[in-house]
């Protein structure tokens, strides 16, 4: 098993399979891709310093011998890495891996959700920033809402449940959309959770009519506000909610989470490690302590020894604050959220 000198055990593992992404988000990104962000926050990976499935496997493998039995493959944008279905396919047949997921802007989803069903895949966590056409576009930088739908009702068809949307609440830019978010809830068997956004790799300038980086932070209390027309009531979270609060608008058929990784953090009961794509243990989303197994995911060496070192550095909590950009030295489009 692996634990972490403050008793926590690691049972979850986010694996980033690629940076490369087809949208822009605004608060992820600069427009212009990732070699503009300073340096400190790197540039696009060389692909072939990425891992392979062959390699993606080896690591799971290990990870699901230590106890680890869920993982999420995120990114960048991991539909747009070419062998995602054979990526779902390899490792949710894993001993000991009990559930495969995906966190997805849902471009490519509807194309995609059956084979990734057929291939094992359990569950998608959809971000979906606005509900409004054109804000939508201009938040993705490019994105196009009616895919987004499309690829939720191709979720739903193939019994990818239960459906997550993760919305980042940004202030002066989607605040405004709380209620018409969690109205979705009434109708629909989704669970909508509200995410402040956090200062990693966006404290640019966005451009425009966007609101300047000290204005941005929304915490979940404001959320709270917002909503409380609605006489949300606490519920218990459905399946792998993770550090989301959950209420549930009586008589509504999904609910409302609030995840709140800067006002209330959920280091405490943190159970979780994640793999960039370029093959770095990482056990924290904000310190940046990495160790790296690509070598030896390369060579056929055996793995424990790098999960072991990365379960050791697991800090305690995080030090990321409102105020100031958190040096993760990555951008979140290169550690998965
Ligand atoms: N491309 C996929 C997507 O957008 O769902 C997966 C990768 S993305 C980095 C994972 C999650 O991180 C998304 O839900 C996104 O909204 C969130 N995210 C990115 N930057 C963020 C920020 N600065 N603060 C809070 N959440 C952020
Ligand atoms: Fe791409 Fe996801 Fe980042 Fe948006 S949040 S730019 S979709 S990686």
């Amino acid at each position: 098993m692996f634990i972490d000198p403050f008793g926590r055990a690691i049972t979850y593992l986010r694996i980033s399979v690629t940076d490369r992404c087809n949208l822009r988000c605004v608060y992820c990104m600069p427009k212009e891709g990732l070699s503009k962000i300073p340096p400190q926050a790197g540039q696009w990976q060389v692909r072939s310093d990425q891992l392979s499935v062959e390699e993606i496997v080896r690591v799971v493998e290990t990870a699901a011998k230590g106890g680890v039995n869920r993982i999420r493959l995120t990114g960048g944008e991991p539909l747009v890495h070419p062998q995602v279905v054979e990526i779902v396919r390899r490792i949710a047949s894993i001993p000991g891996i009990e559930e495969v997921s995906l966190t997805t802007n849902a471009m490519l989803l509807e194309r995609l959700a059956q084979p990734l069903a057929d291939a094992g895949l359990k569950r998608v966590n959809i971000s979906l920033d606005s509900l409004d056409i054109d804000k939508f576009k201009r938040i993705t930088r490019g994105g196009d809402l009616n895919r987004v739908w499309k690829g939720i009702a191709a979720a739903e068809r193939a019994r990818l449940a239960p459906l997550k949307l993760n919305t980042v609440i940004v202030r002066g830019l989607n605040a405004d959309e709380l209620p018409a978010f969690a109205r979705l809830t009434m109708e629909n068997d989704w669970h909508v959770r509200f995410i402040e956004v956090m200062p990693i790799g966006n404290a640019q300038d966005w451009g425009e009519g966007f609101p300047a980086p000290r204005e941005r932070y929304f915490s979940v209390q404001e959320m709270g506000v917002a909503l409380s027309t609605f006489d949300l009531q606490p519920v218990t979270a459905p399946a792998g909610n993770g550090p989301a609060r959950t209420y549930k608008i009586p008589g509504a058929r999904g609910t409302i989470g609030f995840i709140s990784p800067l006002g209330e953090h959920f280091c405490e009961s943190c159970n979780r490690l994640r793999l960039t794509s370029d093959g770095k243990l990482r056990s924290c989303l904000v310190i940046p302590n990495e160790v790296s197994l690509r070598e030896a995911a390369r060579t056929g060496k055996p793995l424990e020894k790098y999960f072991y070192q990365a379960v050791a550095n697991k800090p305690k909590q995080h030090n990321m604050c409102v105020s100031m950009p958190t040096d993760t030295q990555r951008g979140m489009s290169q550690l998965g959220g």
